[in-house]
Formats: C-alpha cells, structure tokens, sequence
C-alpha cells in the first residue's frame, strides 16, 4: 500500500465486516466504531481497535462527523470508508474527511455532489452521452403554459420528480392533464419539507420497466471498466428484495455497449472510485434514473461472476493505485443471485428485533454469506432489518436459483422472524423462474399470495 495503513470503518452491520475482511486480507489495520447499542457486533471484536462513538441514535452516532473524525484522529487511521448509508452519500462528509487529512474512500467529494442532485445529475450524463428518461433536462420553471407544454412534448403519463429527492420520496406520477399543475406544486411543497429544496422536474414515467445497473471502477489515473450488469427489479416500496447478475436476456453485445457508455462517462466527470448507473430498461432500452457513488448492498453478485473484489478496488483506488486490470481483463461468467436476508416478519413486513437463539447458516460449493449475526447476538431495533445476505453462484441462472432454494431451507434463524420464507416463495415462483420480471411484478405476487 502507498498511503494507506489503517482503515476507520465508518459503518455497522454486515458491511463493516465485509469492509473489515478486505482490509485484513490487504495487511491494513482496521478501526471499528459503533454505537452503545453495537458493542457486540462481529466486526467490533475483530478489528484492531474499537471506538464507541456515541448513543444508539444514528444521529448522535453513525451520522455524527465530528465523534468520526475525532476517532480517526485518536486512532492515527489514515483512510475512513463509509460503507454504505448513513455518510456514504454525504458529500460534505467526503470533503471534511479530505480537509482533516483523512483519505475518503470513495469519490471526490464533488462526483457525490454532482450525482446527489438528480438534475445536475442528468445534465452530466446528457453531457456524455448517457441514455436518459425524455423529459424537462432541468428544473421546472413557474410559467404553468411552459410546463404543459413540456408535458405534452413528453407525453402522459409522466412523473414529477424531486430534484433532491432520494428513498424512493418525493415523486409523483401525473396520469391525466388536469392534474399537472396541482400535481407540480404538491411535489414541490413536499420536496421543500423533505429535502430543503423544492426543484421539482419532469420525467416521461415508465409503464413496464426492469431496473438494471451497471457497476463501474475508475482509478485517478483516467482508467475506467465496468464489470457488467445486475438486474435488480424486485422490490418492495423501491427497496431491492433480490438482485441477480447477469440480468436476464441481456446480450453481451448490449452490455458492452451501456457498458462503455457509463465507463466513459467517468472518465469524462474525472470520477474516482466505485460507483453504480442506474438504469430503467424497457424494450431493449436504457433510460438513466441515477448513479450511486459508494458500494452497494448487491455487489456482491457482480464479485461472484467476475472475480473481482470490489470492496478490495476501492482501497486500492483511494490509496492511489492504477487499476490492476483493463476492460479485456473482465470476464463474466455464470449467475449469481442474492437473497437479503431481513429480521421482519414474512407477512406484514414489521420489524422483528431481538435475540437470535439459534443460528446455523447455508453452506457447500457456490453458496456465500455476508452476514454480522452470530448465536446469541441480539439485532437491536434501531437500525435497518437486514441481518444478511445470502449469494448463490452456478453455471446457469436455474442452478444458482436451484442453490438459493437449498441454501435459504437450510438456514436456521431463531428467536426472531425473518423473511426466508418469502424469499422460498420468489425462488420456487414460475415467472421469478422465467426471468426478466418488470419493477412491479414482486408487489402483484404479494398481492396474490396474500
Ligand atoms: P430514489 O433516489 O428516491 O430511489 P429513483 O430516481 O432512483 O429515486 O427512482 C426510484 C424508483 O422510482 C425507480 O426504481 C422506479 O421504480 C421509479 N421511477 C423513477 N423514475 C421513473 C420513471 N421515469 N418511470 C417509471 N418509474 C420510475
């Protein structure tokens, strides 16, 4: 390593012990911080050393720059990664890591501010030729004829979305024209209270579409590479329930033309990093909604069919190095799926906190668990549900579902709900089976099972 020594691992769960496991195999020391309610986590007793950053409000902790800094400075870490959520996104928090002396783990801090606007966003793809959805380009004006006029350019239906927005909040679909202007001014009001910015903008809105994203690498050298795509489209109130790589029906020759498509976008906005283009895709289209810039939940999926491991890159990257690998180095082969794995209950999605009794995890040839939880450890109820997730690898997509449906019969977790029950369901569902399902399907088949 150049730079980097010591990693502060500014995150919980399952993805602070993913960032700690790459750190350890890269000989870096690593610095775990965690809440009071968190001092029992995996990842906190194997880490180097351990600093308690506050109470279990995520606010006064995981969320609280100065208590970070102030334990990066007292452990001398060099580098903070931010995992995912909380500060992940923050592009002041990049910056006040940079100006403290501290190495980001992540992108510039200005790439996050860029993407973290949807309409800046946009406008930089529009700028390197990125598919984008039809729609206004930019933020809606106050002139009502001009935005009907808009509208109609783009046809109805369309969605109104916020400029700020994020979580899947402050959107809204505008079915009939009467509804446009009022529809307009209640998405602004609501991007005002959510977000403190009340830019609202207008997207032609998609009937049928599938969400895939394309994951990319960029070093600070100008060298960029993608390493394809995952199909992500079932979901639940726009949270990701399963994600898949490669997506269904997706052609080499496809994935390689989105695919230097966004790789090329990054060296065109000097992007450092790992970073996610998410894609609506219908009729063999590409339509950007937004890029993520930091690791995500899924990628593992993208790791088990390439053999890249994307949270070692990141290191690399931050700590100054030239990718090790070109675009021809990249090859994808088999299918791999996750199932996350959430402490609720299967039937009506509530969170189910508590002790975990018993726990005895899947496991044999293609069959991966990223996961903090361990026999005894109780998933406290302040934070997100997800206590794991559960990866299968194959030759082909049925052999890797195949997997899956062994491996969730195999896990046992109690003392808690969880939804492996549901996840048992979408593995042995005959469309889920088929493949290429839109971003609504998984809600029809909950109806249905209910
Ligand atoms: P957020 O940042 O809040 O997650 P996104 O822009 O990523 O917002 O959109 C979230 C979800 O909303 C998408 O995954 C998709 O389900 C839906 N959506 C967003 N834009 C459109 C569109 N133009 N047409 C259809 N659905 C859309």
């Amino acid at each position: 390593m150049n730079k980097i020594n010591k990693v502060l691992i500014a995150n919980r769960g399952e993805i602070a012990l993913r960032i700690l496991r790459a750190c350890k195999e890269l000989g870096i020391k690593t610095v775990a911080v965690y809440s009071t309610a968190d001092k029992f986590l995996k990842h906190v007793r194997l880490a180097d050393e351990a600093v308690c950053i506050g109470p279990h409000s995520s606010v006064a902790s995981y969320l609280n720059i100065p208590a970070l800094i102030a334990a990066a400075e007292v452990t001398h870490a060099d580098a903070i990664h931010p995992g995912y959520g909380f500060l992940s996104e923050n592009a002041d928090f990049a910056q006040c890591v940079e100006e403290s002396g501290f190495i980001f783990i992540g992108p510039y801090a200005d790439n996050i501010r860029v993407m973290g606007d949807k309409v800046s966003a946009i406008k930089a793809m529009q700028g390197s030729n990125v598919p984008c959805v039809p729609g206004s380009g930019g933020g809606l004006g106050t002139d009502d004829k001009e935005n009907i006029a808009i509208a109609n350019k783009i046809g109805l239906p369309i969605i109104i979305k916020a400029s700020g927005g994020g979580g899947g909040r402050g959107m809204r679909v505008v079915e009939k024209q009467k509804d446009l202007l009022s529809s307009i001014e209640l998405t602004k009001t609501e991007a005002q209270n959510f977000f403190g910015n009340s830019e609202v903008y207008m997207e032609k809105f998609l009937t049928t579409p599938r969400h895939v994203e394309i994951q990319i690498l960029a070093d600070e050298h100008g060298n960029a590479v993608h390493l394809g795509e995952r199909d992500c489209s079932m979901q639940r109130r726009h949270q990701k329930v399963v994600e898949e790589a490669p997506a269904p029906g997706i052609t080499p020759e496809l994935r390689n033309k989105i695919g230097s498509i966004c790789a090329d976008a990054c060296k065109k906005i000097n992007y450092r990093g790992a970073g996610t283009f998410e894609f609506l895709f219908e009729n063999d289209e590409f339509y950007f909604i937004e890029m993520n810039t930091r690791i995500q939940v899924e990628h593992p999926v993208t790791e088990m069919i390439t053999g890249i491991d994307i949270v070692r890159e990141q290191i690399l990257i931050a700590d100054g190095q030239k990718l090790s690998f070109t675009q021809d180095d990249v090859n994808i082969k088999g299918f791999a799926i996750e199932c996350r794995i959430n402490a609720e209950d299967p039937n009506n999605f509530m969170p189910s906190p508590g002790k975990i009794t018993q726990f005895h995890v899947a496991g044999g040839l293609g069959v991966r668990i990223d996961s903090h939880v361990y026999n005894g450890y109780s998933v406290p109820p302040h934070y997100d549900s997800m206590i794991g997730k559960l990866i299968t690898f194959a030759d082909t997509r049925l052999g890797a579902i195949i997997k899956m449906q062994n491996a969730l019969g195999e896990m046992v977790v109690d003392g808690i709900k969880t939804n492996i029950p549901l996840q048992t369901c979408i593995m042995e569902d005959e469309i889920f089976r088929k493949g290429g399902m839109n971003i609504h399907y998984l809600e029809k088949m909950l109806e249905r099972l209910h």
